[in-house]
């Protein structure tokens, strides 16, 4: 028997406009309840909504990075249903004229580059907030009613878990990177819904089981997790009864339940509601013109995807730390700054990981808010790939720097950080490094199996003693030299 997963995914990402999709009522998380609102996002008699065009404009954006079709023509519809936060008993979304449609994103996996169909992303406005659990009733916070959603719908094209997981990471990382989200997940700004069935190979046969829904996840850890239980789940469900197939059982919403590690029933797709969708009589269409998608193409900026991928070719950095620095993309233009400025690719891009963004994660902030300039980045940079101070003094350094406007080289002097290229200072380091590790010297010596372990370890301790001044270069050789002496 083979299984193949396969999975879809609707996502759902709160735009980051100032207010509301077709109100002016500031979009607030943190007002006090039912504060941020008015009488058209209450859903009273008579209002008349009016579009919000910047939220349209970063849609059409996103649209765009998604390398989806831009409608000419795109509506409105009501989306009926009955809910206690949907004050008007409809949602305004848009049904069979989305406003993009067709498009393809790519992302990198272990497996290799994978591109993915993005069916269509339109936009809608989300609802409020009911609140179940305060005495014994609940309560209706509408703040949240009528902020800009946008909906993304992939084909189901992805195999795995992980591949899913992947996606959604790099989706966030493209809205953020585009500021068209914050997509803060704790705060539900992006909230996932795969849809999961499996292909099983049987007898020369494939069957396929009832698609499941999993609805509202936000977080990747409850994608990954909630996909793997489904896939489970239902090769179990279709060994036990071989007609849990697709046509002959319905498809299902399910519910995540993360601290249990399992998916619930909620409802099945076939009793699902009529949601009687029909063109909103008070919204007028939007026509979309060539101006308009000038502009928002003149707007895009150079996609994580492909910034990566040119880190690692035009610039020789690992995967992983591109990765790393392409995350944030004031970070990955800064760096593109500091590179510009001079910096040695390779030298700069260890001290954007290994200094500059860790003082940055200590601080809760981007290594742009850090207040130290791209010449004195470039500047750090350079004094290690010259040999005048060592990587590991270059760490002190740029910590130094975040408190002292001075040239990076001034601190250095001052802070006796400089290089010691002098061969008695440092045999007196090694001397001092072999003397207090008996151990070490042993195992360095004699013990193949720990051999160059030891000899690192030293190398770290000679390091350490001269606090990182030596040149590490040059402890190396010391060290050889010495431990041959010792072999006689
Ligand atoms: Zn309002």
């Amino acid at each position: 028997m083979q299984i193949r997963p396969i999975i879809g995914m609707e996502i759902h990402v709160q735009l980051a406009t100032r207010t509301k999709m077709f109100c002016g009522c500031a979009v607030r998380q943190d007002a006090p309840p039912n504060s941020s609102v008015c009488e058209v996002c209450l859903g009273q008699p008579g209002s008349l909504p009016v579009i919000n065009r910047q939220a349209f404009r970063l849609a059409m954006l996103t649209g765009l990075a998604l390398n989806c079709r831009i409608a000419s023509h795109t509506k409105w519809d009501r989306k009926s249903y009955y809910y206690p936060d949907l004050p008007k008993n409809y949602q305004i979304s848009q049904y069979d004229l989305p406003l993009a449609a067709g498009g393809l994103f790519e992302i990198d996996t272990p497996q290799g580059a994978r591109s993915l169909r993005i069916r269509r992303a339109h936009l809608e406005e989300d609802a409020g907030k009911n609140f179940h659990d305060v005495g014994d009733c609940t309560l209706v916070d509408l703040n949240r009613a009528g902020t800009p959603l946008l909906e993304i719908v992939t084909e189901p094209d992805l195999s795995s878990a992980e591949e899913a997981y992947i996606f959604c990471t790099e989706l966030q990382r493209l809205v953020v990177h585009l500021g068209v989200s914050e997509a803060n997940m704790q705060k539900g700004q992006m909230r996932f819904e795969p849809n999961v069935n499996v292909a099983i190979e049987a007898d020369g046969q494939e069957y396929r089981t009832p698609i499941a829904e999993v609805k509202n996840l936000n977080s990747f850890r409850s994608v990954r997790q909630a996909i793997e239980y489904e896939v489970a789940r239902q090769t179990a469900a279709w060994q036990e009864d071989h007609d849990y197939q697709i046509g002959k059982r319905p498809n299902e919403n399910r519910g995540w339940d993360a601290e249990r590690g399992v998916s619930d029933f909620q409802r099945g797709k076939e009793a699902a509601h009529d949601y009687r969708y029909f063109p909103d009589p008070d919204l007028v269409p939007v026509d979309v013109t060539e101006a308009m998608l000038a502009e928002a193409r003149a707007s895009l900026p150079e996609l994580p995807v492909a910034r990566r991928r040119r880190f690692v070719t035009e610039y020789g950095l690992s995967i992983k730390d591109a990765e790393t620095i392409v995350d944030h993309r004031a970070t990955a233009e800064l760096f593109e700054r500091v590179v510009a400025a001079g910096a040695p690719v390779e030298v700069a891009g260890k001290q954007f990981v290994n200094a500059w963004l860790k003082l940055a994660n200590d601080r809760a902030c981007a290594v742009t808010d850090l207040g130290v300039s791209e010449t004195g980045l470039a500047e750090l940079a350079k004094l290690v790939a010259e040999g005048t101070v060592s990587r590991t003094a270059a760490t002190t350094l740029a910590e130094a720097m975040l408190s002292r406007p001075d040239p990076p080289r001034r601190i250095a002097e001052e802070l006796g950080l400089l290089q010691v290229r002098d061969t008695d200072a440092t045999a007196r380091w090694v001397e001092e490094a072999f003397a207090a590790n008996d151990k070490a010297v042993r195992d360095a010596l004699a013990n193949p199996k720990k051999m160059q372990a030891a000899t690192g370890f030293l190398r770290g301790q000679v390091m350490k003693i001269s606090g990182g001044k030596a040149d590490p270069s040059l402890v190396g050789r010391l060290i050889e030299e010495r431990l041959s002496a010792l072999r006689g």
